[in-house]
């Protein structure tokens, strides 16, 4: 079992500012991993569990042809199962540059390393900048509206306040169209203060994870009335260092109601895999990734501890209120 450090020294400056700078940071920092890290990684069938989780979100709701907005898009990793959904347009945002050039180059294709490698076949604009914080209804004005927003693992870090909370519904709902779809996932806080709640200090966690909430923060999420700034630190091996904001997923859909964004499904990941593995196309496309060996959960390839992280996780889709425009 992991430990969390001692100390608290992650809460050294906490401002709303500076604490996106320290994600951004830890993002920025992480440089791609050849194929070999990768394989050798400790979560690598999460990682695999994750990525099938992502497509099976894009092969469900987008279409031919959609514009795509990818909201804290990373480096770029979704970017093959948009192509391979044939979207037309996709815009990705986010606040590490580090990141953000890891996507271009992705995008860009080496053309040195890989002079045949199949470009994408849509057109894309990759910006960096914080999506909790940006008016990005004004900057993507001329790219509006889109069909299709998506925040994979990132939401999380907008519920430090509730202005950058709210900031993220209004972007995302001035910029999808009505009947547009969001999708995401995002750390499930009923799991999260389950465990703490069952946990004998602040943390807990396995041999590939843990979760620290501060002395502060544990207080403050029993007996303020605030939803948000409820900070731990989460530190995933070989992917996640850094501070983290639990998300009341009540507080969120009533949130999100009030942008005019409905909530269609929210799931478990663990009921997502279960529901999802059920159909044929899923289950072969599971097999080809090979996150659970021969795509069945009774012998999986993913570890005890790997499956028991993915529990922390849930998947949502929201729908822009309005006539969806089949034109
Ligand atoms: N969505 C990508 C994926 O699924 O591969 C990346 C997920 S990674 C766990 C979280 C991402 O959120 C990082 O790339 C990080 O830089 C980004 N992020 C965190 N806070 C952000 C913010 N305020 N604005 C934009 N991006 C942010």
């Amino acid at each position: 079992r992991l430990n969390p450090p001692g100390d608290s020294s992650f809460l050294e400056d906490g401002s709303t500012e500076n604490l996106a700078r320290k994600v951004a940071d830890h993002y920025s920092k992480r440089t791609n991993q050849t194929l070999e890290e990768r394989e050798a990684s400790p979560i690598i069938h999460l990682k695999k569990l994750n990525n099938w989780i992502k497509s099976v979100l894009i092969q469900l709701y987008a279409r031919r042809g959609d514009a795509v907005l990818d909201l804290a898009c990373g480096k770029g990793g979704d970017l093959i199962k948009w192509d391979k959904a044939k979207v037309g347009y996709y815009v990705g945002v986010d606040i590490a540059e580090g990141s953000i050039e890891d996507c271009r180059t992705r995008y860009n294709g080496d053309a040195d390393q890989n002079p045949r490698r199949k470009r994408f076949t849509f057109p894309a604009r990759l910006i960096c900048g914080d999506c909790y914080e940006v008016h990005l209804d004004k900057v993507l004005e001329d790219d509006a509206p889109f069909d299709i927003c998506s925040c994979q693992f990132a939401l999380h870090y907008s519920w430090s306040t509730e202005a950058r909370a709210r900031r993220a519904l209004a972007n995302v709902s001035a910029l999808l169209r009505p009947g547009g779809t969001f999708i995401g996932t995002m750390p499930d806080a009923n799991v999260i203060i389950k465990k703490l709640r069952e946990a004998e200090g602040l943390s807990f966690g396995n041999s590939v994870y843990w979760i620290c909430f501060d002395e502060e923060y544990a207080q403050k999420r029993f007996k303020s009335s605030s939803p948000y700034g409820i900070k731990y630190k989460f530190h995933l091996e070989d992917a996640v260092d850094c501070p983290e904001w639990i998300v009341p997923f009540h507080v969120f859909k009533s949130l999100a109601e009030e942008y005019d964004l409905e909530l269609v499904f929210v799931k478990n990941s663990h009921e997502f895999v279960a529901e999802y593995l059920k159909k044929p196309e899923f289950a072969e496309l599971m097999r080809r990734l090979g996150a659970l060996g021969d795509g069945n959960l009774d012998h999986s390839t993913l570890s005890q501890d790997e499956w028991e992280v993915a529990y922390l996780y849930l998947s949502f889709v929201l729908r822009k209120r309005g006539q969806l425009d089949n034109n």
